[in-house]
């Protein structure tokens, strides 16, 4: 209950944060302001939101990603099969990670091909998680 009521209250953040930018934003817009618009490639996986100079970022397995702010790492760590096109199995090396096969380490949850992907990894995350930071 008591993490319910903190996720909450993260949530909550995350919305008068986007709001208050939505506003700022808008209120500056000329064409200018428009001519530097950040790259519409880079937007954040869990608000789908463009993601300006100030941001945070997370690696998942092999990739850099930016996000607005904490509260959507924080999304993001939870469930990454909600935000990502192709799940990586890591002892496989391969984007044929499954949603229904996962396990969380560390608060990331990570997806695998199969039981017997899932279990190598579970043997020892570090080494996996080590060689897919280079
Ligand atoms: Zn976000
Ligand atoms: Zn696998």
């Amino acid at each position: 209950m008591r993490s319910y009521f903190i996720l909450s209250a993260f949530i909550l953040a995350a919305f008068v944060i986007a709001a208050s930018n939505t506003v700022s934003f808008s209120a500056k817009t000329d064409i200018t302001q428009m001519v530097f618009m950040p790259d519409s490639a880079a937007t954040c996986p869990v608000t789908g939101d463009a993601i300006t100079d100030e941001h945070v970022g997370f690696r998942y397995i092999d990739k850099d990603i930016k996000f607005c702010n904490d509260g959507c790492i924080m999304a993001y760590k939870k469930d990454p099969s909600k935000y990502s096109e192709v799940l990586k199995c890591m002892p496989c090396n391969d984007d044929d990670g499954k949603a229904k096969i996962n396990a969380t380490h560390k608060g990331v949850k990570y997806y695998f091909c199969g039981e017997g992907c899932k279990g190598k990894f579970e043997a020892k995350p570090e080494a996996y998680l080590e060689k897919f930071m280079k």
